[in-house]
């Protein structure tokens, strides 16, 4: 997989994101701010939310660089960026920050708009894991690791990875079940109906609909 990468101090879009002054009619900041009510606008860059994220080293903008990109309406830099893959939403930002601004909602929120908008993800093979994920669960009820993992190797083009040295190891000792096997049924299809609806996505658009 391929990592975003910290920016420079001399990185351009950086450098940008601090010269410039919040915009008037900032359709991603009235976006996301329709989405999930967090006002990104009142972040002041204390850098907290940065200072106690886990993928920060591997992100390519720092998590209140989104913020600041945010309120200043940048959305290529944002769609584009490898960051809102990365993020784990383990919401260490959100608890973090003095002024409760939910960081791990607004990069749901991010990640679903550059689907939606068809941009093509930086980490396309994070994006297959989603969508395998949620095309097990909305198929079966459940997740089928075994057709994840397939499904993940085929689409990276390595065929082989964690198969002999970890899958099957795990099959031998029936931690995996060889066969998908179904849950939840009619609860399942209810609740991704809930969410198309209210989030007026296709089955197979965008991954986690806030
Ligand atoms: S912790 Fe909150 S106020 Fe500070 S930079 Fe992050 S989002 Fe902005
Ligand atoms: S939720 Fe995402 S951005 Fe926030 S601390 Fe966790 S990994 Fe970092």
């Amino acid at each position: 997989m391929k990592l975003g990468g910290r920016p420079g101090k001399g990185d351009s879009r950086v450098l940008a994101l601090k010269a410039q002054q919040p915009v008037a009619g900032n359709e991603l900041l009235s976006q996301v701010t329709e989405r999930c009510g967090v006002k990104v606008q009142e972040c002041y860059q204390c850098g907290k939310c940065t200072a106690g994220c886990p993928i920060a080293p591997f992100m390519d903008l720092m998590p209140r660089q989104v913020m600041r990109a945010v309120q200043l309406g940048q959305s290529d830099l944002v769609f584009r960026s490898s960051t809102i893959w990365l993020c784990a939403s383990c919401q260490t930002c959100s608890a973090r920050c003095p002024l409760e601004i939910d960081i791990a909602r607004v990069m749901d929120v991010l990640r679903h708009l550059a689907r939606r908008q068809g941009v093509k993800p930086a980490q396309t093979d994070i994006v297959l894991a989603h969508d395998l994920f949620l095309g097990s669960v909305r198929r079966l009820g459940r997740l089928y690791e075994v057709g994840l993992v397939a499904g993940l190797n085929l689409g990276t083009r390595r065929p082989l990875a964690n198969v002999l040295d970890v899958g099957l190891p795990l099959l031998l000792r029936r931690k995996l079940h060889p066969l998908p096997r179904r849950a939840g049924g009619a609860q399942i299809r209810q609740m991704f109906a809930a969410a198309r609806q209210r989030t007026g996505t296709s089955q197979r658009g965008g991954s986690s609909p806030p």
